[in-house]
């Protein structure tokens, strides 16, 4: 590992922070964010690092300070107040105490930051204020790890990194190995660092680039002995190409989540969904198709703060019918239900002996390893789910690397309990109350015009993953990267034709691979044309007809199969119209056409109930979009409605207005609020329209 430390880049750290915060915490933040930048280091918030320096009070006053990483926050974009401020002096009486539980050692921490408002710092807090020297990093290294995590690992860190590092035995962080990692020091205070067995990596220095350079000598000579020691790689026994598993993982994902996702016996929410994210690559399926691949893999994680996002155990899912669709449900099913029973076994086993009450946990697996597949990870969204997944991503690489130069030993299933059942590991995922949509997977069609951007927008601020679908080009590509800004992972542009069998199946598929399936379709896509029956163009008539018929029915004929196949339910919005219900001169194709795809969208309703997906309509009067995101739909028609009532945008805009009963005009927000009505499944309905009009007495469906 390269020590990327650099005089100039640390005096641009002092120069943007050192006024405000001081050079220590200037440095502090540099050294920290080296360390985080460095996935072999620290993955997602993983590690922590601390500096002691001074505060000075309201009265003016020099007091002792310690600042550490607080929870919440992540090593490699840690800003300086990522670091919290504590006194020092009081920390450190704490060592005389002969036992502090966990919400007592929270109680002082929280009662000595100089900010009230600070986050909590990390669980390790008063290890780092235990320690005397000025800087600390403690990191969880995949070397390291690889080297402690053996039945004979304190022999061979020993071997390996020699008298320069102090060895101590597994102790569930806290109070307790605070106090053992400052005993310890005190015997032997010449040493570089610390190995935490199975857990990591202490490292200290006077000056920040001492303690950086520590971490990256001791982890780098690590590194070197693995590099000579890894003989024996494992060899598959056969090789699944990636193109195979990814297409096997299209078949069997909406299976998977649909057996995933947890019943709640509520009705209007019946389940807990997961989202999934693959991880498929020619080193992992040639992994997973080892003879040692079971063996080796299936076993608890490297550390232990992976626990809370992996659980202590993957799933182990071989000798899969792919071909056979029932039959593979079945075995889905069958493993799953044993993993349960497992998890169920192991929790009772140590949940009667705990002291406190405990609330137990789902008994869901987060990682799924699937030899011919690939590892299938589960987070409760797709930020969640991707943590999971660069996690799985180490760990297998690392166990990979120690089979191939000794044996894998994990941590004791006692330790993993203790620290999956710790309620300050929690606090740290509890965070923010979940959004409705948060665990939901949304395929959008048309999502490039008015109601369409409308639409992706407010399922997106309601916490859903969108596949905001449209035909190939920019405007689908510009849309998509002007939300990703907003929300992140959990917006994707699918490129979709809804006039073509095998693009829409295509689409499927890609939001699938995604992430695992989809839960609400909205069919949005539809086309308009003004012409008087006598004017009619018959081929203008079919073009219509291909978009707003025979592209409704590929949607709801791909949806009914998916939703079959991931056997949780769903929903499905069409947006429809007015016309529907009251059709206008010269608006034949498009009341005609709109109306038979309101009809099949009703016929859905009756075809899907059994399978428990809802299929609503919204019917909405024109909408005529913002400066940004215009209606297509207008673009096409907008001149000749006006010609044809003799009027311009704007007067054709305040016609609409004053023709329905509340005077209003009719956003695309408006028609996405009645999407998110079906899409949160407020009420038992299904075949139903709402219209968004305004109140057009003779367009209001009875
Ligand atoms: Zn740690």
């Amino acid at each position: 590992m390269k020590n990327r430390w650099s005089e100039s880049e640390a005096s641009e750290y002092i120069v943007r922070f050192g006024d405000a915060w001081g050079e220590d915490l200037a440095l502090r933040t540099y050294a920290s964010r080296l360390i985080g930048e460095e996935a072999a280091l620290v993955l997602h918030g993983g590690g922590n690092t601390s500096v002691k320096s001074t505060f000075t009070n309201v009265f003016g006053e020099q007091q002792p300070a310690i600042f550490v990483k607080a929870s919440g926050h992540d090593l490699a974009s840690i800003e300086p107040e990522g670091h919290a401020g504590l006194a020092l002096s009081d920390l450190r009486r704490l060592r005389s105490v002969s036992e502090l539980s966990d919400a007592a050692m929270v109680n002082e921490l929280r009662t000595h930051l100089f900010d009230a408002d600070a986050a909590t710092p990390s669980i390790e807090a008063l290890l780092h204020a235990f320690l005397p020297q000025k800087f600390i990093d403690h990191t969880h290294a995949d070397a390291i790890l690889a080297l402690t995590n053996r039945p004979d690992g304190v022999q061979l860190v020993a071997e390996v990194l020699g008298d320069d590092v102090i060895v101590l035995e597994y102790i569930l962080p806290g109070f307790d190995l605070a106090r053992a990692v400052a005993d310890a020091f005190d015997k032997k205070p010449e040493a570089k660092g610390m190995i935490l067995m199975k857990h990591g990596l202490l490292t200290w220095g006077e000056t920040a680039p001492q303690s950086y350079a520590a971490t990256i000598e001791l982890v780098s000579r690590a590194e070197a002995w693995l590099k000579k020691a890894a003989t024996k790689a494992l060899q598959p026994k056969q090789t699944t190409s990636p193109e195979l598993a990814r297409q096997r993982y299209r078949n069997l994902a909406p299976i998977l989540r649909g057996c995933l996702a947890i019943p709640t016996q509520n009705a209007d929410a019946p389940y807990r969904r997961f989202i999934l994210q693959p991880l498929i690559g020619q080193p992992v399926l040639d992994l997973l198709d080892s003879d040692q691949g079971r063996e080796v893999l299936l076993s608890p994680p490297l550390t232990t703060d992976h626990l809370i996002r992996t659980k202590p155990l993957p799933l182990w899912l071989d000798g899969l019918q792919f071909d056979d669709v029932d039959r593979l449900r079945e075995q889905i099913v069958a493993a799953i239900a044993e993993y349960a029973e497992q998890y169920d076994t192991y929790y009772r086993r140590y949940a009667e002996a705990a002291d406190e009450k405990l609330e137990r946990l789902d008994a869901m697996p987060r990682t799924i390893l699937i030899p011919g597949v690939g590892a299938v990870c589960v987070g409760r969204d797709i930020k969640d789910a991707g943590i999971v997944r660069d996690i799985a991503a180490h760990t297998l690489a690392a166990k990979a690397i120690i089979a191939a130069s000794g044996s894998y030993e994990g941590l004791s299933e006692k330790h993993l309990f203790d620290m999956e059942y710790r309620g300050l590991q929690h606090a740290k995922l509890a965070a923010a109350a979940e959004k409705p949509l948060q665990r939901s997977v949304a395929l959008v069609t048309g999502a490039c015009g008015a109601i369409g951007s409308g639409i992706c927008r407010e399922l997106l601020a309601n916490g859903c993953h969108v596949a905001a679908t449209d035909l190939p080009g920019d405007q689908l590509e510009s849309l998509a990267a002007e939300f990703s800004q907003e929300f992140g992972g959990r917006i994707i542009a699918v490129p979709l034709d809804v006039t073509d069998e095998a693009a829409v199946e295509e689409g499927f598929a890609q939001v699938i691979e995604a992430w695992g399936g989809i839960d609400l379709i909205v069919i949005n896509a539809g086309l308009a044309h003004v012409s008087s029956l006598a004017d009619m163009q018959t081929a203008a008539f079919r073009k219509l007809e291909k978009v707003n018929v025979e592209g409704t029915l590929h949607m709801l004929s791909e949806s009914a199969r998916h939703f079959k196949a991931q056997g949780t339910g769903g929903d499905i919005v069409l947006i429809s119209t007015k016309n529907v219900f009251a059709p206008g001169a010269k608006f034949g194709a498009y009341s005609a056409t709109k109306a038979a795809s309101h009809q099949l969208a009703r016929i859905a309703s009756l075809e899907l109930a059994e399978f428990d997906v809802r299929v609503n309509m919204v019917a909405p009067d024109g909408v005529f979009g913002d400066a940004k995101h215009k209606s297509g739909l207008w673009a096409e028609v907008g001149p000749d409605r006006m010609r044809a009532r003799g009027l311009d945008e704007q007067g054709l805009e305040e016609y609409y207005r004053d023709r329905n009963l509340l005077r209003q005009r009719i956003t695309a927000e408006h028609v996405a609020r009645a999407v998110m009505f079906f899409a949160t499944r407020q009420t038992p309905t299904t075949g139903a329209t709402i219209p968004v009009d305004g109140g057009l007495p003779d367009a209001t469906p009875r």
